[in-house]
């Protein structure tokens, strides 16, 4: 049993691991060190000279101006690229106790669509939709549409999103460098069973924060820590040279998942990930996404067990064909074994299913893995996160920021430690402000709708 372990042992399996992982454990010092590059990215991606060259891209996101409150009407959501695609019916109105209204439904995204052509794509997004409007009984009105898209996109208006980049799982033919609203009405138009007005696309960051800035006035930071991560922020226009004008404020989208892919990580990454790297759908891109997300930790964990096991320091050496398989340690297993009551139960039903025959030392040892790994990428992105709050507090030339960060993502809300670990780690990093976490309940799909009955209140109000 557990409860019986060696407390001798205990200690020297973790301090062993400790100094195995060493370059995996960051000081304070370092975390600032890499909050001071990110802010020099982010001024690079700024900079009209230095944008195009530049890693974090920084794009205007033609979001200005959080709801306020007298939007009204019925709208569609699309919400694609987070670990769901998701269909909404958003219905906003002025009723004080219930403003907004939600219906919805998860459609399956196969990999043979995600990994097919771009039409094959967007013909399936199409086809989703028709299904929900059917299902709705709206297929006969011509209603908004939000679409959250969780990749990066120039924009130079808020109904056009040219994709920047595939990141993630996904990697359909055709569609990098295309405007995807053109796709998808293209596809829509295909059908011609029913008809819809793409009002916006929005990044899910943007949508997170336009979620939790219907709660809270004060939002103006959106993250992402699930499959992918991702931040946005509200920046001055006088900043952005990619955008006319000077009054006022917009929506970045930061892309800080390509942190890094100009090299400017190389001393922090280590051999696991360059090797996650290289077996990525993506090789040399969103470096720091890879450090730091969902998608990767648990592959990153195992990585890391089957050098372990090879030098002998764990499952007395043994070594599955199982543990040696890629995906096989997933993020919701580090999760689990990081739970404070049944973590080292979960560890070994874990191990066990890998067929390592794994000891009480070796449990604790591998859980003891998964927390530095899962540390580091909350330090990580508190180190990210904490860059874009001393920024926040420049541009408002003000002593003590007081703010409130929007997060969503599965790693956050599912891993039992991460949230606390980042809120410390954040508020250590930036220790003169008052950060408000607003954990989004409903989701990005839900922002993008808030986005579109924004754009269309605004486009009511212009043909009034
Ligand atoms: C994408 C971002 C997105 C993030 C979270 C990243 O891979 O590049 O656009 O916000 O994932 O979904
Ligand atoms: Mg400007």
């Amino acid at each position: 049993m557990f409860l019986q372990h060696n407390p001798v042992s205990v200690s020297c399996a973790v301090l062993q691991i400790d100094k195995y992982l060493y370059s995996m454990r960051f000081s304070d010092e370092t975390l600032k060190d890499i909050m001071s590059r990110f802010r020099r990215e982010m001024e690079s991606g700024l900079c009209r000279d230095t944008n195009p060259t530049a890693s974090v891209k920084m794009l205007p996101t033609f979001v200005r101006s959080i709801p306020d409150g007298s939007e009204k009407g019925d709208f569609i959501a699309l919400d694609l690229g987070g670990s769901n695609f998701r269909i909404l019916r958003v219905k906003v109105t002025q009723d004080k106790k219930q403003p907004v209204q939600m219906e919805s439904q998860v459609y399956e995204t196969p990999d043979d669509i995600i990994h097919g052509s771009g039409t094959q794509l967007f013909d399936h997004v199409a086809d989703c939709l028709g299904d929900f409007m059917e299902k709705q009984q709206i297929k006969d009105k011509k209603l908004p549409v939000g679409f959250t898209f969780s990749f990066p996109c120039a924009q130079t208006k808020l109904d056009e999103a040219v994709l920047v980049t595939w990141t993630k799982k996904f990697k359909a033919s055709g569609v990098e460098g295309m405007d995807v609203v053109k796709l998808l009405n293209r596809a829509i138009k295909k059908r011609g069973d029913y008809e819809a007005d793409i009002m916006a696309v929005v990044n899910d960051t943007v949508g997170t924060m336009m979620t939790c800035g219907f709660d809270d006035q004060r939002c103006e930071v959106g993250i992402i820590i699930g499959t992918g991560t991702n931040a946005c922020y509200m920046e001055e226009l006088r900043h952005i040279d990619m955008v006319e004008g000077d009054e006022g404020r917009m929506c970045i989208n930061t892309e800080w998942g390509a942190f890094g892919d100009d090299g400017s990580l190389e001393d922090i990454r280590t051999e696991f990930d360059r090797e996650i790297d290289r077996g990525s759908l993506n090789p040399g891109k969103q470096l720091f996404e890879k450090m730091a997300s969902g998608m990767y930790m648990g592959e990153l964990v195992r990585l890391i067990l089957v050098k372990m096991a090879k030098e002998g320091l764990l499952f007395e050496g043994r070594i599955t064909p199982e543990l040696l398989t890629k995906g096989k340690i997933e993020t919701k297993h580090v999760s689990a074994i990081e739970k404070t009551k049944e973590g080292l139960k979960k560890c070994m039903e874990i191990l066990t299913r890998l067929g390592v025959e794994p000891s009480d030392e070796d449990c604790l040892a591998v859980q003891h893995v998964c927390t530095i790994v899962s540390f580091r990428s909350a330090n990580l992105i508190s180190a990210t996160l904490g860059a874009i709050l001393s920024r926040l507090k420049e541009n408002k030339g003000i002593a003590r920021l007081r703010t409130t960060v929007g997060i969503d993502g599965s790693l956050y809300k599912m891993h039992p430690q991460y949230a606390r670990r980042l809120h410390k780690t954040v508020r250590r990093l930036v220790p003169d402000s008052d950060v408000r976490f607003l954990l989004s309940e409903s989701g990005s799909g839900k922002g993008a709708a808030m986005v579109t009955a924004v754009a269309y209140r605004l486009t009511e109000q212009a043909r009034q």
